[in-house]
């Protein structure tokens, strides 16, 4: 074991969250600040320009992730991408700006305790975030750090589907972070004169300098050290040697909603039985520690198209990749200054609630995620839903004691009827916005994947049951709250021990209605403030 640095706050984890916790204790020059990231740096292109999205998920900026075998979805092993880099998700995700439905938070408030969560109180934060070139009060933020963007030139499918979904019934809708969010539209990206901005750009980026802020990348958290019922310090591995970080003030456990139970589970915090399972000594009870996982399930439909060359052709090797390129390199325009995710939409399904409980992404291309199939020959276009309030959950535990083995994750997709059922609606309406005329008209045909018609009840079963997939939106894991199963309190404190706290996605009671990035800088900035007194 190498020895010990001491700094006021060690935080585990560079992602979205872990960045703007550096960024905002660092403004105090008198504070002292280590932030451990397992991945590496952010510099490639293909995280900074927007399209790069698309060559993300299964590189070696993913932590490569699947889940155990799917009871509910036929057994199925399900890649779960997870950003493995200093931006953590936000340098390789799609960039979708949202923040969720107002009542989302109010419910985190009235129902799981979290006082001081409810909407009107944590909205400062969301404006505090934002930096909106088109919009601002009262719903948007203009000078903040993360530059959101509307798309800058949308493609020619992206605006008929967009018109398809006005055909269909739902409400052309400019703002989807604004009153509400049903209708269609485009959604804002999370991007800057035409690059991507993620907390590690936005946050990190002008605090990288600062002499009280130690950065390390390629090193993995292994255990937080206790003293009683007090942590100390971290354990982390650095080209496989074992150090000590200590600290004077509080450890900031920052690793996802996968990497942050894992890490108080390696400590000893969790539920005995798992614990105990992995071969690691309990050291502090707390029954909640990776329970309450859930995630959005993803249902993708793939279309072939007629006469249009979708965004497709940037895959491909043709003339038109090369003047791209030049254009970007020009212009910071074209194709490659699209986030590719471009039309968005919430509609209303199954649920009977009063805020739309599905949501939308249109992509003028094919084939743009692992596992998604590409169109070849020809050219595609991709249509996803998901019901945004699941009502499955499932499970972070440790497969090992060591510290670099993946944990079981078991997101238990689609684990109740109703999430089986309000899938298969999002599927209906997905199928039948794009039989709109504005859309129709480009279609050559609908590819499903496994190639099966859908007619009766049980082909949609069957269906969602066989493609259902993560939306990388994994939250619940260290859940914020009062009951028993409570990991962290409203202050975003570990129950029953000092000098700890979980500030990251992890602490989600319930997931928002929309991505998630935005909601986890949120959590991270009002972390910051209570950190600080602020
Ligand atoms: C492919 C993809 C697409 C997405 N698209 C969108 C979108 O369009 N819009 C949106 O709003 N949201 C999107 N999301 C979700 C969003 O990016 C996440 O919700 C957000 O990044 C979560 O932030 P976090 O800080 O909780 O975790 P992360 O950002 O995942 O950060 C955790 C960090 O901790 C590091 N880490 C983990 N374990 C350790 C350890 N033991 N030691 C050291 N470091 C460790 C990880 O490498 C990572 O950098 C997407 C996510 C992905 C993966």
């Amino acid at each position: 074991m190498d020895t010990t640095d001491v700094y006021d706050y060690v935080i585990t984890g560079a992602g979205t969250a872990g960045c703007v916790l550096a960024a905002r204790l660092t403004e105090d020059p008198q504070v002292t600040v280590l932030l451990l990231e397992a991945g590496r740096g952010d510099r490639h292109p293909f995280i900074h320009v927007p399209a790069g999205f698309a060559k993300l998920t299964g590189s070696k900026y993913d932590w490569g992730h699947t889940s155990v075998p799917q009871k509910h979805c036929h057994d199925r092993i399900i890649p779960l991408a997870q950003g493995k880099v200093l931006g953590g998700g936000g340098s390789i995700n799609a960039q979708v700006f949202t923040r969720g439905a107002h009542e989302d938070y109010d419910e985190w408030a009235a129902k799981f305790g979290c006082d001081g969560w409810s909407y009107e109180e944590i909205k400062k934060y969301f404006l505090r975030a934002e930096c909106n070139e088109r919009l601002s009060a009262p719903h948007h933020g203009t000078d903040g750090p993360i530059g959101v963007s509307d798309l800058v030139n949308p493609h020619p499918l992206s605006k008929a589907w967009v018109q398809a979904g006005q055909e269909y019934g739902l409400p052309y809708n400019s703002d989807f972070n604004g009153d509400s969010q049903f209708g269609v539209g485009y959604y804002q990206t999370t991007t800057k004169n035409g690059r991507r901005c993620s907390a590690a750009v936005g946050y990190l980026g002008p605090a990288r300098g600062r002499p009280n802020l130690t950065i390390k990348t390629r090193v993995t958290a292994a255990r937080i050290v206790l003293d009683g019922t007090r942590a100390t310090g971290v354990e982390y591995l650095e080209g496989g040697i074992r150090k000590i970080a200590k600290t004077t003030r509080e450890v900031l456990v920052t690793s996802g909603a996968y990497g942050s139970p894992k890490l108080l589970q390696l400590s000893g915090i969790g539920n005995g039985n798992d614990l105990t399972a992995a071969g690691v000594p309990v050291r502090h009870e707390l029954a909640g520690v990776g329970r309450n996982l859930h995630d959005h399930c993803d249902l993708d439909i793939i279309y072939e198209l007629r006469e249009y060359q979708s965004m497709d052709r940037l895959n491909q090797i043709r003339p038109g990749t090369a003047k791209a390129g030049l254009e970007y390199l020009a212009f910071r325009k074209g194709p490659l200054a699209s986030t590719i995710v471009e039309g968005g939409a919430f509609s209303f399904g199954k649920a009977k609630e009063s805020i739309p409980d599905l949501q939308f992404h249109f992509l003028p291309a094919a084939g743009v995620e692992q596992g998604i199939a590409a169109m070849r020959p020809g050219y595609g276009a991709t249509l996803n839903s998901y019901f945004v309030r699941p009502q499955s959950r499932g499970s972070v535990r440790l497969a090992s004691a060591d510290p670099t083995v993946h944990p079981l994750v078991d997101p238990n997709f689609l684990a109740t009827d109703f999430d089986v059922e309000a899938s298969i609606e999002g599927v209906k309406q997905s199928r039948e916005i794009m039989s709109q005329p504005s859309m129709a008209k480009h279609i050559k045909a609908e590819h499903l994947a496994g190639g099966k018609a859908l007619r009766t009840k049980d082909d949609y079963v069957d269906f969602v049951r066989s493609h259902g997939r993560t939306s990388y939106h994994p939250v619940g894991t260290c859940a914020m709250g009062t009951d028993r199963n409570a990991v962290v309190g409203p202050d975003l404190k570990v129950h029953g021990l000092e000098g700890l706290r979980v500030a990251d996605s992890s602490v989600m009671p319930r997931l928002v209605s929309s991505n998630t990035q935005f909601p986890t800088i949120m959590i991270a900035e009002k972390a910051a403030d209570m950190i600080t007194g602020g």
